[in-house]
């Protein structure tokens, strides 16, 4: 049978990377709801729209066409309006608006109806924050995934400086908090973990250990 893997956790735990991984192994469509939010904050900063303006908010995610098409290098990448913006949306100056555009019930209802019908079939793993809880709460399988503060930071530093970003551990130490934050604490489906779900607390395991946790729950 082909299930649904709700991937779920706090920012730069390790989801995508993980869920990436899992979803080769099984033969399954990954979707990055987190590239989703991204890039419709990426739409709204091109366009001058500010979060505090839920009118305009609301009345510009009509403009705004999100898609993944597979890429040369063979991974998902995600298109604003047809544009591969991958890498744009990772930058710091999204990172740091991208949860005060997500905690906006217009934009999350929107973003939420598109996932599910990607996922109307089963057979795909999905991750972000409210997969297991409010997009398949039936979801078969649910993991949350966490780590320490200190290892995401460090993480997440890595990714971005070899990415070529010139960017701090405080910073992105920062981001991590005040996103972390902002999700937990919004009114619209706040990130919490399914009763369901299976904690994961990775900071002492190795990126193998944890994929393999995962396909074998997956197995089970
Ligand atoms: O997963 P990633 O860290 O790229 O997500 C970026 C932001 O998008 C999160 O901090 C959160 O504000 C938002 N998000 C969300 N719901 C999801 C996925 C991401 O609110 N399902």
């Amino acid at each position: 049978k082909r299930i649904t893997i709700a991937i779920d956790g706090l920012s730069s735990c390790g989801k995508s990377s993980t869920a990436k991984k899992v979803s080769e192994h099984l033969g399954y469509p990954y979707i990055d709801t987190g590239a989703m939010y991204r890039a419709a904050t990426l739409y709204f900063l091109q366009n001058n729209i500010s979060s505090d303006d839920q009118t305009a908010v609301t009345a510009a995610l009509d403009n705004i066409q999100i898609g993944f098409h597979r890429s040369e290098a063979m991974t998902n990448d995600v298109y604003l309006n047809g544009v591969n913006i991958e890498s744009e949306i990772r930058k710091m100056y999204v990172s740091e608006k991208v949860s005060l555009f997500s905690a906006i019930p217009a934009v999350r209802h929107l973003l939420v109806a598109q996932q599910q019908k990607m996922g109307e079939n089963g057979g795909i793993v999905m991750d972000g924050r409210d997969i297991g809880t409010v997009v398949f709460p039936k979801a078969e399988l649910k993991i949350y995934l966490t780590a320490s503060p200190e290892v995401r930071a460090q993480r997440r530093h890595l990714e971005l400086v070899e990415k070529g970003e010139n960017v701090g551990l405080e910073e992105i130490a920062e981001n991590l908090r005040l996103r972390d934050f902002n999700d937990m604490n919004r009114a619209e489906s706040p990130l919490i973990k399914a009763e369901d779900a299976v904690l994961i607390d990775n900071s002492e395991m190795t990126f193998d250990e944890q994929v393999q946790l995962t396909i074998d729950l997956a197995n089970q």
